[in-house]
Parts: C-alpha cells; sequence; structure tokens
C-alpha cells in the first residue's frame, strides 16, 4: 500500500532531523580534524558518505581551541567514539612563517596585540607577543600531524577511551599514507628497494627449500 511507503519515508525523514534530539549519533561515530584545503576531499579521502562524521575544519587542520571545544562536545555528549585527523602535504600553512604573516598585518595597520581572537568572547585574549603563534603554521606536515594526535590524545576534555588516529592527504597522488610512511621513499632507488649486490644473498622467495 502507497501509505506504508509514504509513512516509512516519513519515519525516516524524522529520524534524520531530530537525530540530535533522540540521541542518534553519526552513523561513524566518527569526528574528524582536517585543513580546509580545497584538494582535501574528506568524504572521498575517508571512503565515508553523508551523515556518516562530524568534520572540522580550519587552516592547517590544526588543535585549536574551537577544534577542542567541538571535539568535547562530539565525544562527551553525540556519542563519537572515533577520531581522525587529515593534514596533506603542500599545505598553505608551511608557505610562510607566523611573524612573517604577523609583520603583513602590522604593516596594514593592525596592532596584533590588541585584537580580539575571538569577538564573541572579548574575554579570551592574546598575551602580548603571542599572536604570531597563535597562526599555528608549521614546517613539517607528518611531524604536525603526530602532534595533532597527542594534542587531542593529552586533552582532558577528550574521553580516554576516544580512538585517536592520523593520516596524510597526499595532493599529488590523491591518497592517505601514515605520518612518515611515504611508498614513493621505498621505490623509486635501488638503496632504498634495499637490492641485492652479492651472490650470497638469501633469494627473493625462498624457494630453495621447496627443491630440496
Ligand atoms: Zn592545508
Amino acid at each position: 500500500m502507497l501509505h506504508q511507503q509514504i509513512d516509512q519515508k516519513i519515519s525516516e525523514k524524522e529520524a534524520w532531523a531530530l537525530r540530535r534530539q533522540l540521541g542518534i549519533p553519526n552513523n561513524k561515530r566518527l569526528w574528524v580534524l582536517a585543513c580546509m584545503d580545497e584538494r582535501l576531499p574528506i568524504e572521498k579521502a575517508l571512503g565515508i558518505g553523508e551523515g556518516d562524521a562530524h568534520i572540522f575544519r580550519n587552516a592547517g587542520g590544526l588543535v585549536t581551541d574551537d577544534a577542542i571545544r567541538s571535539a568535547m562536545l562530539t565525544t562527551q555528549f553525540f556519542g563519537t567514539k572515533e577520531i581522525i585527523v587529515i593534514n596533506h602535504t603542500e599545505c598553505g600553512m608551511m608557505t610562510a612563517s607566523g611573524d612573517f604573516l604577523t609583520e603583513i598585518l602590522h604593516n596594514q595597520g593592525i596592532d596584533v596585540d590588541q585584537v580580539s581572537v575571538d569577538p564573541a568572547l572579548p574575554e579570551l585574549k592574546l598575551p602580548k607577543g603571542v599572536f604570531s603563534k597563535w597562526i599555528k603554521t608549521f614546517t613539517d606536515v607528518d611531524e604536525i600531524c603526530i602532534q595533532q594526535v597527542k594534542l587531542l590524545r593529552n586533552s582532558a576534555l577528550i574521553p580516554q577511551d576516544v580512538v585517536i588516529h592520523g593520516y596524510i592527504w597526499e595532493v599529488e597522488s590523491m591518497s592517505l599514507r601514515r605520518p612518515y610512511k611515504r611508498l614513493s621513499d621505498q621505490v623509486n632507488t635501488a638503496s632504498a628497494m634495499k637490492t641485492k649486490t652479492t651472490k650470497h644473498t638469501k633469494p627473493i622467495l625462498e624457494i630453495g627449500s621447496l627443491i630440496e
């Protein structure tokens, strides 16, 4: 009967719209912290779809006060059990130092020691001279990824049973890898492939034992 199909669709729509009121977590119970870069398609990178995760993006994919605020809310109150951090190669946050960017703002007449970093919370002020650190530029994407996982792991606001991992999205290959695990480093030179140069080297496959 048609009314059954209609009622089914209405129920599905209600369950989707009222998820928070009904205490339904996102499908994968997942919170993602990632860079805002347009070359990083989160759903495609992780193989997830609509409704699967809470996604937080900022410049660099870095643990900031608002990232902690969102991570705390999703893990403490919205049923999230896993966190994935995604940083990426050729990130804009590696193209200039915080001091350099601060100098440009200063030259535009902006007093970075006086600006409000959260206009809705004027009580939140940066101490003098901290602005360039607050921008959080970095020099090594693998290192920064590992650091973000540690920062989240050590946050008192995130439960200890939440599983946290970090990955690098390579914009050049459009694929994920683990920090410091570049496949390209293992295939481009003979030394990287640990090429054998003596006759007495063990064969790659242990076929000798089969002949005996
Ligand atoms: Zn980036």
